[in-house]
């Protein structure tokens, strides 16, 4: 028997007992005649101890034990002299009377301690040893919980789990797909999955009723800072429901979530539709832990002969409360944040409420004191507080004060990640014009239905931007963390939706006939949604990178720099599958 017990589990009231463990060295402490040995494995930490009264054999034979090395430890459980409360084995060490040389170890390249040395690439590079470390381990934990959380509530609710396939057929929309060549047939190619979307529309037809399942997605974006080629959704549909029917589902999944995994409750999330989304916070994922909703301003500065808010399509600004105190350089700071190309605003605007009644403005010499008490007014400002104003084409400068918003939550530290403010975005567009391909794309997916209220629009190219979509995302703390639709189960409706996409009758059918066929034989309303994985649980973990969760990440090149891949393939390989390559 390698061990009776882990190194997390011995207490005081195991004193006495001769036990076995065996782990990994984290550290050697030599004081001459005594000797402590932190002995690691996934449960915890504890302390091997040999003293004068040990065998000399077993103290020299500690003394080659180096960090990592992998040995067995026999003794027996004594009380420690002195306690270490901050472990939960504190009280207690191991007199050890025999070692076993498991395995030996060369010097890692980095402490593996809860604090490393080792740099993000160093430590992708050995992920292994990273993993030994609590913090990595923890996340992985966590990531195990939310799992097993999340199957057993949506098993008891009569959800299946069903696997649907990860070879599967290329099509055109969303993000791109991965590809792999089929060896079989020359010339002809799978995609990995971006989503099961059209795998579970099809269980609903086949009478399924309630399917989800966690499952790897696939999609080859060019990088962002924290995506993932390679990542995992909680992939849900239902037949026979309203939206109103998934979004409590799913709302109670999110709360129980919340309920185990952090001891919150909440009431019903709040609802915010799309639109207001856009309007009052210049985002369709806002971060409502805070206030500094947008203020729109052109009927109280237009015409008082400051050009650039008279020339301006849109005047918005927000209001940040108790900041009247912030100096020119803080405002500096700021304008140069607004300037800077990823917000691209051409400046800023602020009014200061000074605590004595008073104001002080960049456009002091356009508006009087009595102009800016009606603005201070309309944002509902006191004295001490600080208004901050962008202005231009409306919705590039909302997207604009949505940076500044943010940036002032953080500085302000509004943005806690203790503070858990879930909200479901509701009624999101149903097409998006696309600028540089002069045609619409559906926002969400093209088997999203529109609101009934809004189909005829469909037959009227002039008002499509302006159907709203049967589509709703869940967002917390300004991340999105998942989103679904009202499906179109209709194959009328899917072809006109084909249609207005660009697709023709044949290019429809070649792409989705699979799917279009199905609904002719009898396909069930349903509806569903899928929960970002990944991101679910950095945000219950309060860690802001995904990566921290994924036991085997992707750099944010794409790299795994741990195996090397992607990486060349030999030419056999290529033969096999009749592939040149043609690199540029
Ligand atoms: N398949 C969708 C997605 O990946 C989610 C859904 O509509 O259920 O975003």
């Amino acid at each position: 028997m390698y061990r009776t017990h882990t190194c997390g589990e011995l207490r005081l009231a195991d004193a006495g007992k001769e036990v076995t463990l065996a782990g990994w060295v984290q550290r050697v402490r030599d004081k001459g005649s005594l000797v402590w040995i932190d002995l690691r494995d996934r449960y915890g930490i504890t302390q091997l101890f040999l003293d004068g009264n040990s065998d000399p054999k077993l103290i020299e034979q500690a003394r080659t034990f180096g960090r990592e090395f992998v040995i067995q430890a026999k003794g027996t459980v004594i009380e420690r002299e002195s306690k270490n409360p901050n472990m939960p084995t504190g009280d207690i060490e191991l007199k050890v009377n025999a070692f076993t040389l498991l395995n030996g170890s060369k010097t890692p390249p980095f402490t593996i301690e809860d604090v490393s040395d080792g740099g993000d690439d160093l430590r992708m590079k050995y992920r292994y040893l990273d993993i030994r470390r609590n913090p990595v381990r923890k996340n992985l934990e966590l990531r195990h919980r939310m799992a097993m959380l999340v199957r057993n509530y949506l098993s008891n609710l009569n959800f299946l789990e069903i696997e649907t396939p990860m070879l599967i057929k290329s099509t055109p929309e969303g993000a791109r797909d991965f590809v792999v060549p089929s060896r079989m047939n020359p010339g002809e190619f799978y995609a990995l999955p971006q989503s099961p979307q059209q795998y579970k529309q099809l269980l609903m037809v086949a009478g399924m009723d309630r399917y989800f399942q966690i499952v790897r997605c696939f999609r080859d974006e060019d990088l962002r800072a924290d995506r993932q080629p390679e990542f995992t959704q909680i992939d849900c549909e239902m037949s026979f429901v309203e939206q109103e029917d998934v979004l409590n589902t799913f709302e109670g999944l999110a709360k129980h979530l919340f309920k185990e995994m952090k001891g919150l409750e909440f009431d019903q999330f709040p609802r915010m539709t799309w639109h207001d989304a856009m309007k009052y916070y210049g985002s369709d994922k806002p971060d409502i832990r805070f206030g500094m909703k947008f203020v729109e301003l052109n009927d109280v500065v237009k015409g008082k002969g400051f050009g650039l808010f008279d020339n301006a399509d849109l005047v918005v600004g927000i209001n940040a409360e108790g900041c009247s105190e912030y100096t020119r350089k803080q405002l500096d700071q700021l304008t140069e944040f607004v300037k800077r190309p990823q917000v691209g605003a051409g400046g800023m605007v602020y009014i200061k409420y000074n605590t004595d009644g008073t104001f002080k403005s960049s456009v002091d010499k356009f508006y009087t004191p009595d102009d800016l008490k009606v603005i201070a007014d309309k944002f509902g400002a006191k004295p001490g507080d600080l208004m901050l104003i962008l202005c231009g084409e409306a919705m590039k400068t909302r997207v604009q004060l949505n940076a500044l918003r943010l940036e002032m939550g953080n500085q302000l530290g509004l943005r806690n990640p203790d503070v858990y403010a879930p909200l479901w975005v509701i009624d999101f567009p149903l097409l998006e014009w696309d600028e540089e391909t002069q045609r619409y794309y559906a926002m969400h997916h093209p088997f999203t239905a529109p609101k009934p209220e809004d189909e005829a629009l469909l037959d009227d190219p002039t008002k499509w931007s302006d159907i709203r979509a049967n589509a709703y995302d869940i967002v917390m703390n300004g991340v999105e963390v998942g989103g679904g639709s009202i499906r179109i189960h209709d194959r009328t409706l899917q072809n006109k939706m084909f249609h207005t996409l660009g697709f023709t009758d044949e290019k429809a059918q070649e792409q989705f006939g699979f799917l279009m066929g199905a609904f002719e034989y009898g396909a069930p309303p349903h509806a569903g949604l899928a929960f970002g994985f990944d991101r679910l649980c950095s945000l219950f973990g309060g860690a802001d990178s995904i990566r921290d969760f994924i036991a085997f990440p992707k750099n944010n090149a794409g790299r795994d720099v741990m195996s090397g891949s992607p990486a060349p393939i030999a030419q056999e390989q290529l033969d096999e599958l009749q592939i040149a390559l043609n690199l540029k």
